[in-house]
């Protein structure tokens, strides 16, 4: 195997549109056309196993899904729930269509938000004209609206997958609630549902500190964990039979997005030595940023590929021999 590098999911759309808004799909086509360039630029022509995202210039995740799926109403957060949710147009494929044809069919990965984030209160509202099985449910899980989405976003998760012309061979799912207490059982619930729907591996991607929950994300049926290796290094005992145990390989986010820094390539190197020691190289995946960087600069964005680009090319060696 060898290192994969990967963007955890939104870019930067292209610089007429300033800052990031809502935009339709005709509307974001020069932007996902910028985002596959940047990426390209920044593996030009080298050895790099580069997985190539849309950059997702649309909207924020949660509102390109509310947008597609039946039941919600709105045009931007929280979008309000008025009728059962369902799936029944596809929402993400004119996207990734337009990102294969201008990367040339190379390696594409798909991104599904989490049913937990779209069914927060930030994300979702109910009202009246809402569902009863909705409004029955208990305010703090929701439950039924969360399973009813992951259905919805299965549904769209099988219709992504099963496409084979787009050379999508990755999905992943966002579900940052992780970490801030949601409800761990129906969390694996609600991603099992969008996970068991995918004919490609499903990466599960989780931001801010996991190392409270670290065990917990280990027994959701998933392929690979997208965490930040900064809270990775406190779980104290991860081991790499602890992995194969479970299935799950490691996709490592090492870059972060809210700040302009950048650490160099000794410091990341240096780190992604010690943790291919600790974790077993075979077990990491990939490396990452450790989020989407749909508000990001431009520019920086643009070095944290380049950065992600030569540390691959640095440590490829150590990663072929796993
Ligand atoms: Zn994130």
């Amino acid at each position: 195997m060898s290192l994969i590098v990967t963007l955890t999911g939104s870019y930067p759309p292209h610089p007429d549109i300033d800052p990031p808004r809502s935009l339709t799909i005709e509307e974001a086509e020069p932007s996902i056309r910028f985002a596959v360039e940047q990426q390209q630029q920044a593996v030009s022509g080298r050895p790099v196993n580069w997985l190539y995202v849309s950059g997702q210039p649309q909207d924020d995740i949660v509102s390109i899904y509310a947008k597609g799926l039946d039941g919600l109403k709105g045009e931007h957060l929280p979008f309000k729930v008025v009728s059962e949710i369902k799936h029944t147009t596809p929402i993400a494929l004119r996207e990734l269509e337009i990102a294969h044809q201008a990367i040339d069919g190379k390696p594409l990965k798909a991104h599904i938000t989490g049913a937990m984030l779209m069914a927060e209160h930030n994300s979702i509202e109910l009202t009246e004209n809402s569902p009863v099985l909705y409004r029955n449910d208990d305010p703090d899980l929701r439950r039924h609206l969360i399973i009813d989405i992951a259905n919805a976003l299965a549904e769209e998760t099988r219709l992504l997958t099963n496409n084979s012309s787009l050379n999508i061979q990755y999905v992943q799912i966002d579900e940052p609630p992780l970490t801030a207490g949601a409800d761990s059982t129906l969390a694996k619930e609600a991603i099992e549902i969008i996970a068991k729907a995918s004919k490609v591996p499903v990466i599960l991607h989780v931001c801010g500190d996991i190392s409270p929950i670290m065990n917990q994300l280990l027994d959701i049926q998933v392929d690979i964990l997208n965490v930040e290796g900064q809270h990775l290094t406190r779980v104290r005992d991860l081991t790499p039979q602890l992995l194969r145990d479970h299935g799950k390989k490691l996709a490592i986010g090492c870059l972060p997005v809210n700040a302009n820094e950048i650490p160099t390539e000794r410091q990341l190197e240096r780190d992604l030595l010690r943790m291919a020691d600790r974790y077993g190289a075979e077990n990491i995946w990939g490396i990452t940023p450790n989020c989407g960087m749909r508000w990001s600069d431009r520019d920086v964005a643009r070095l944290r590929l380049d950065r992600l680009a030569n540390v691959a090319l640095k440590v490829a060696s150590r990663f072929e021999q796993a």
